[in-house]
């Protein structure tokens, strides 16, 4: 069993400024959890709070059923994989891999018997003699898993494993990951701030921010169902747009016109209210070109498009747009939500490929 139950868990540093405030999170024995969030916003410190490598301010950490805070880093039988792989460059990668094993006296036979497997597992078997300065950043990082692999440890966790990988190796690394978790079984914490890996990898996503954790759900439920805005905005590539407005008889008055709106949380709304609406690039739906003289109400705006996107099997049109003063609250608690220098003043549509809008295009 190797269920990992972190409890109120705090860390404060020199400064007193908690980077980890009051974090709870139970991971199921098995469960593959990411924990995500902006530069700063505490994940670093949680996961290295859990392998022992920062001592805990307060709270409780128990590694299946048993309290770890007061044990050193060596008895908490955890594999951990850092972004720099960690590799000793004056030895093989079998003996890279073998290196855990050896601290533990581990017989020879059995240690080849492991390495081999590993290697097996992660495609390593030809490069097991080379060393790492002679490998490829992607092979580097099989190499530490590989180490982590054959330490039989009670759980993997990851500080962003794959950021010095160019974007294509990362994808592919990430299929892997996800691969080896399933095959092995073993719980794993994993480390990131990009959102798209965090998305396509594991099984919960936990998002933190200034140290705080703001949600815990599959990737679906945040995305469909974020608790705030910022979440909302963190979750999504390209971002949700958020467009503020005044309420009024069921319809949003926008700076594009008045639409009608629906949702659970319009509901509560009342009259006259100042809102901010949060839609997702894909969900406008029938975009064309028009004559921009007919402006329509109801369902519809019609925008002028600055600038376009052609990805091949999407294409995003931007659309920048002038918020009326009396919306300027909204701005600014956007602002303060999102974490973002720039005020969003501009919305971002997907269309199909095939559509015809160009910049400088209206729709
Ligand atoms: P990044 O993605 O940039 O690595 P992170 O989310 O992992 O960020 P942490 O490294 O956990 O963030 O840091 C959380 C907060 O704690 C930050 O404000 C950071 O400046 C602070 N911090 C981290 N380590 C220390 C330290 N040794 N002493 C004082 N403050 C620290």
């Amino acid at each position: 069993m190797a269920a990992i139950s972190i409890r109120n868990l705090v860390k404060r540093y020199s400064d007193g400024f908690p980077a980890v405030n009051d974090v709870s999170l139970e991971i199921a024995d098995g469960e593959f959890v990411i924990l995500v969030g902006p530069s700063g916003c505490g994940k670093s410190t949680l996961l290295r709070m859990i392998v022992g490598l920062e001592d805990i301010t307060s709270g409780d950490l128990l590694i299946g059923g048993e309290r770890m805070n007061q044990k050193a880093p060596r008895d908490r039988n955890l594999a951990m994989v850092f972004q720099n792989y960690a590799l000793y460059p004056h030895l093989t990668v079998f003996e890279n891999i073998a290196f855990p094993m050896r601290l533990k006296n581990v017989p020879n036979e059995e240690v080849t018997k492991r390495v081999n497997e590993a290697a097996d597992l992660l495609q390593l078997t030809e490069h097991l003699q080379r060393k790492p300065a002679h490998l490829s950043g992607g092979q580097r990082q099989r190499v530490a898993m590989g180490r982590a692999i054959v330490r039989k440890a009670d759980a993997f966790l990851f500080d962003e494993p794959l950021s010095n990988l160019d974007a294509k190796l990362r994808g592919q690394m990430r299929t892997e990951i996800a691969r080896l978790q399933h095959q092995l079984g073993t719980t794993t914490v994993y480390v990131t701030h990009d959102q798209t890996e965090a998305m396509t990898l594991g099984d919960r996503i936990a998002v933190l921010r200034k140290g705080l954790l703001q949600q815990v759900g599959s990737a679906r439920q945040l995305y469909e169902e974020p608790v705030n805005l910022f979440v909302a905005g963190f979750i999504g590539s390209p971002p949700m747009n958020f467009l503020p407005g005044r309420f009024k008889n069921g319809q949003v008055e926008t700076p594009f016109g008045t639409v009608s709106a629906a949702g659970p949380r319009l509901s509560k709304v009342g009259d006259r209210e100042l809102v901010i609406l949060g839609l997702r690039p894909e969900h406008f739906e029938d975009v064309r070109l028009v004559d921009a003289t007919k402006r329509a109400q109801g369902k519809t705006f019609t925008a002028e498009v600055d600038v376009t996107e052609w990805l091949g099997s999407q294409l995003y049109a931007y659309v920048p747009y002038d918020a009326p003063s009396e919306v300027e609250s909204q701005l600014e608690e956007l602002e303060r939500e999102l974490d973002s220098e720039q005020m969003r003043t501009q919305l971002v549509v997907a269309l199909d490929a095939a559509s015809r809008i160009r910049s400088g295009g209206r729709a």
